[in-house]
Order: structure tokens, then sequence, then C-alpha cells
């Protein structure tokens, strides 16, 4: 079977990221990968492989069965932490396999201890706590409570981490919010200490922290999507651009590239309509070509007429609507296309690019979300 699409991702790039951020970060903390969404749409087997070769020890995932994902593909019995979702049925499981987790509740801590004392295995919990993020952590009035459990069962449990996430690190513009957050996180670790809990990491720093307000970084940083070459947001880079190199070149290098091929040709007539409903006509005989990708493949109706893909190393306009399977583009000044021919809908050709950015701006999505609604089955093959 061949795929009407393909994703390749770049092994170098990773290793060029990778090297940035530890030149950032100095070389102490550990670095997290965060490969929830199956790797930011990367896929996880291959970014576990690759982030493995490029050193990395240590994954992040949102859920449990992504971790499990994580273990299963691991050659080097990497560390495995579940920032979010897990059943309480499936914490026997986790444990038994020595994956951390998040705990923000007093019900997830409970059956962990629990699952602890019957199992003889110490689970691996990392206790999250709310600074400002408003979405999972244990909340200020909750901290003696939590220390009096967390000191009677220090048999139970071994505490991998005291962590939280911050709301809004991607824009200079919430530098108050931000600061305000940086202190609650401390005036919990001080409260903590103080009872006498100790925990093995401290870490807060997700890309957008870790790159522009390093006092974030601790003991370990979970970074994303600047794993992935990109910068969490246009203004974290211009933050950024002062320290960088002096030649200004952007150290992040995206990992992934998203080919096709011609499927068909067709020429259409001036003052004829392409595609489903009207809005695209002719307004001069053209050439196009169909290729077989559309939003069923996480290329977004919102390009219709606005998208642009690479053929023979010139930008050719995507036509009238994209539908589920396909797009039409228009090939009339390319010459000699022919069925077969690549198609870049992401990446480079012949020293033309089409950049994930480019992608996201006109559709109005984040690299985020474009990324990680390129469909699993999408065959992602690895790019020494
Ligand atoms: C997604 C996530 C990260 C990584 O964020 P990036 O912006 O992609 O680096 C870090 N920490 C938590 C808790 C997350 O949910």
């Amino acid at each position: 079977m061949i795929a009407t699409s393909s994703l390749e991702i770049s092994a170098k790039a990773y290793r060029q990221n990778i090297k940035y951020i530890r030149s950032e970060i100095g070389p102490d903390p550990v670095i997290s990968a965060v490969v929830k969404g199956n790797a930011y749409g990367h896929g996880i087997a291959q970014m576990v492989e690759i982030a493995e070769k490029a050193g990395i020890r240590h994954f992040s995932t949102f859920s449990s069965d992504e971790a499990l994902e994580v273990f299963q593909h691991s050659k080097k019995k990497s560390d495995i932490m579940i920032l979010g979702m897990l059943y309480l049925e499936e914490l026997e499981e986790l444990i038994q396999k020595g994956i951390s987790f998040y705990v923000f509740d007093f019900d997830r801590l409970k059956a962990a201890i629990s699952i602890s004392k019957t199992t003889q295995i110490r689970a691996k919990v990392h206790i999250e706590v709310e600074t400002g993020f408003h979405r999972t952590g244990f909340e200020w009035k909750d901290r003696e409570n939590l220390a009096t459990i967390l000191l009677e069962n220090s048999e139970a449990i071994s505490l991998e981490g005291l962590c939280t996430h911050y709301a809004g690190a991607e824009s200079v513009s919430n530098f108050v919010r931000v600061k305000n957050q940086i202190a609650s996180y401390h005036e919990f670790k001080d409260y903590f200490l103080e009872q006498g809990l100790t925990f093995k990491k401290f870490h807060t720093a997700c890309s957008a922290a870790t790159l522009i307000f390093p006092e974030t970084i601790m003991d370990m940083v979970r970074i994303g999507i600047a794993g992935y070459g990109f910068w969490p947001t246009k203004e974290t880079y211009f933050a950024k651009l002062h320290d960088l190199p002096k030649n200004n070149k952007n150290p992040l290098r995206r990992l992934i590239t998203w080919k096709s091929t011609v499927m068909s040709l067709k020429e259409v007539k001036m003052g004829e309509f392409v595609g489903y409903g009207n809005s695209f006509m002719a307004l001069e005989n053209m050439k196009m070509a169909i290729v077989p990708v559309g939003y069923g493949h996480g290329f977004s109706r919102l390009l219709s007429n606005q998208g642009q893909v690479l053929i023979q190393g010139q930008f050719c306009q995507v036509v009238g609507t994209v539908t589920m399977n396909a797009i039409a583009v228009n090939i009339s000044k390319v010459k000699n296309v022919k069925i077969g021919d690549e198609v870049i809908l992401i990446g480079k050709q012949r020293g033309k690019e089409i950049t994930v950015a480019s992608f996201s701006e006109s559709t109005q999505q984040v690299n985020y979300e474009l990324l990680t609604r390129l469909p699993k089955d999408i065959p992602r093959k690895i790019i020494p």
C-alpha cells in the first residue's frame, strides 16, 4: 500500500534544536521531550527513536495511552511522565511500568497511595500546583492537607517532582502575569520544604518559558514545540533575537516535510468553474494539477483558493475548494509537469520553501494545531 502523501522527519534538525536548547539551559537540567498529540504530529514512534539517539532520556505525554506508546518504543528505558489524563483503573499498570504521572487532586493521590501499598511498588508522582493557569493543580488552600498526606505516605510514593505550567509565557505582554506565577510557585516550594518534604526535581518551564524566562528553568525543562523547530510565537523569536548568533540565523530547524505527488492533469477553459460551488472561475485558459491531499488528510479547507504547494520548484496556488481527498493547483506557468511529479505541501524544493507558519497564517491555525491535525496514518519516515 502506498499512501497519498508522506511525511519526512529530520533527525539532524532535531539534534540541532536540542543543541540550541542545551546551549540555553546549560549542562545540568534534564530535557523532557514533550510528545503529546502524536509528538505534535511527527509520530511518537519516530520521535522516541530520534530523541533517544539525540541523547534524550525523558518524555512527557498528555495521557496514559501516549505514555504506553512511548514505553513500547523506548529502547533506552527512558523516563516517561504523564502530564494529564489517566483513568484510575490504569494506575496499577502505569505504576508497575515505572511511568510517572502528575497528581493534581486528592482522588488520584489516594488511589496511587493505595496501589503502591498493595503492590509494594512506589508510585512516581509529580505534584502539580496551581499558579495561575487555572486548569489543573492543587490550590494554595490545599497545601496543609496535601503536605500531611505526602509526609504520612513517604514510603508509598516517590516524589519525583514539584511542577506547574505557566499561562502566557509565550507572550512578553504577560510579563507581570508570568512573574506572579513564578512567585506563587516559589511560595508552594518554600512551604513544602519547610514541612520537610523533598522532591527530586523542580520543573516548570515549557519552550516559551525556557527561552524568555530563564529563571523558570530549574532541574528540568519540558520542551515541546521548540524541539520540533518552531518558536512558540513570533514574539518569543523577536524577544530572543538580540542574543542569537551574530548573523541572526534562526537556530531552530523544522523537522517535518510533507510531500505528495501529482495524481492527474487537467486543462480548464476561460469562464469555467473549478471544484464544488463557484468560488473559483478561470479567468483565462489554464492548466491544473490534481493532488491527492484534502481536508481529510489535514490540509485545511480554509486553504481553498489560498494555499500553495511547490511543483518543479515553483509555487502553485490552490484553486477552488479543498475537498476531502484532493486539491487542484494552478500549474499554468510551470513547464513539463507530469503525473507522479513530487508535490511539496510543507518543506523545500529547489531552494524555495513552504513553511508551516505561512501555512498556518493563512488558515488562522497556530503551528501546534496544524501539526497535530496531521493524521496518524500518513506514513512518517525518519531522515538521518
Ligand atoms: C504542552 C506542554 C508543555 C510543552 O509546551 P511547548 O510550548 O510545546 O514547549 C510543557 N508542559 C506542559 C504541562 C504542557 O502541557
